[in-house]
């Protein structure tokens, strides 16, 4: 008996995240018949636990190229979409490791089309020396990075798909691929068959599990990020979103509790779904250790909550020819070898918020050629 068919597409979208929600506008956008299953409810995996930070530096000129195009595009995100969301312009500080100083400045000098500039220490500190507890050798600024509420974008972009023509199923699982011959035809859900030519995977966390369910053979792995949120005991002015090599701290000022986002990287690879986790105490620690030893707030702040979740991580890749010392987090954001038809969108390292508008177009040119 054949089975029941729920709907047919150009391509399916597996995973309501804002990668998934990306790439879905992106493709209705082109002209294509696209169908995005969502296990859940679009928005709330991983991305509703992200900070939404939006800033171009990356110490790959590749990355730094395709998180400025993330940035343009959050800038212009009502006239790409038809929808308002609020883009919160805090400035971006990024603090290198001694040892990439001159590498951090040749980035930002070889990127001019974007708007970063490089500080020198006496100038940082003249600008933010308020904050810090001991000066830094050089620094680059954003004045134009911030962030965007993560949920609000992604649900933005699945009403503006949904307004152009596109489909958007939650509470649908997808289960399995189907193929006949070799080809690709399409997915089994648990309410049905999809038909489609084209498949592509954005189910963050869930990719690496469910490409070993279909025997797919692959190099990603789930991973936990977490960052605090603190309360500093006084006031802190001006602060802006920031990231620092020397102690490994990243985050944001949060209006909304009044606290500060600090994140300090976990190493921890979890087996878990997309998604929020329990916090980890002792990471709990560690962050507020190595915050304390770069901000003045941290020390005395106190806990508003931690929060933890499940991504997707790829293997680094070797840096870019002029720096073989320093590695690279390329994502996954391509075609599966030997798999027609089956594309992949994840693997971005705790960083795909910023980078889900630049993957949104990769995927859309390698869908439609253009
Ligand atoms: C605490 C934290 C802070 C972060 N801060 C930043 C930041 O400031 N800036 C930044 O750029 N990035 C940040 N990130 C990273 C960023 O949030 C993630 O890279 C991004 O949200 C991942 O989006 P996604 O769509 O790939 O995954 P998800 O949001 O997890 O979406 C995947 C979706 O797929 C669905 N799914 C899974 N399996 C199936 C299936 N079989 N069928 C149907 N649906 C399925 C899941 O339910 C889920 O909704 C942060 C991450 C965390 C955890």
């Amino acid at each position: 008996m054949a089975e029941p068919s729920l709907a047919a597409a150009d391509v399916v979208v597996i995973g309501g995240g804002v990668v998934g929600a990306a790439v879905f506008h992106e493709l209705v956008d082109r002209g294509v018949a696209v169908l995005l299953v969502e296990r859940g409810r679009a928005g709330l995996g991983t991305t509703a636990w992200s900070g939404g930070i939006v800033r171009c530096y990356h110490d790959d000129p590749t990355l730094t190229a395709r998180a400025l195009a993330g940035w343009r595009y959050f800038q212009e995100f009502a006239d790409r979409t038809g929808v308002e969301v609020p883009f919160f312009e805090s400035g971006f500080l990024y603090v290198p490791h001694p040892s990439r100083l001159a590498h951090a400045r040749s980035v930002v000098e070889g990127a001019p089309e974007a708007p970063m500039e490089w500080l020198e220490s006496a100038e940082a500190d003249l600008r933010f020396g308020h904050l810090l507890n001991r000066p830094v050798d050089g620094a680059v600024w954003e004045p134009r990075a911030g962030w965007s509420d993560p949920i609000d974008i992604t649900r933005a972009y699945l009403a503006a798909g949904r307004r152009k023509g596109g489909r958007v199923l939650e509470g649908v699982e997808a289960r399995e691929l189907l193929r006949t011959g070799g080809r690709l035809r399409g997915i089994r859900t648990g309410a049905g068959v999809i038909a489609a030519d084209r498949v592509v995977v954005a189910a963050g966390a869930d990719t690496p599990r469910l490409l070993d369910s279909w025997g797919v053979p692959h190099d990603l792995w789930a991973q936990a990020v977490q960052v605090e949120l603190r309360l500093p005991d006084g006031t802190v002015k001006d602060h802006p979103a920031y990231m620092d090599d020397v102690h490994d701290v990243n985050g944001r000022p949060d209006p909304e509790s009044g606290g500060m986002l600090l994140g300090h990287p976990t190493g921890q690879r979890v087996d878990a779904p997309a998604g929020g986790l329990p916090a980890d105490p002792e990471q709990t620690r560690r962050a507020v250790a190595a915050g304390s030893t770069r901000f003045r707030w941290a020390a005395r702040s106190t806990s508003l909550g931690t929060l933890r979740a499940s991504e997707c991580y790829a293997p680094d890749a070797p840096h870019a020819p002029d720096s073989p010392d320093a590695t690279t987090a390329p994502a996954r954001v391509a075609p599966v070898p030997g798999e027609t038809g089956l594309l992949l969108a994840t693997g971005f390292n705790g960083g795909g918020f910023k980078m889900a508008p630049w993957a949104a177009g990769e995927i859309a040119r390698l869908v439609t050629g253009r």
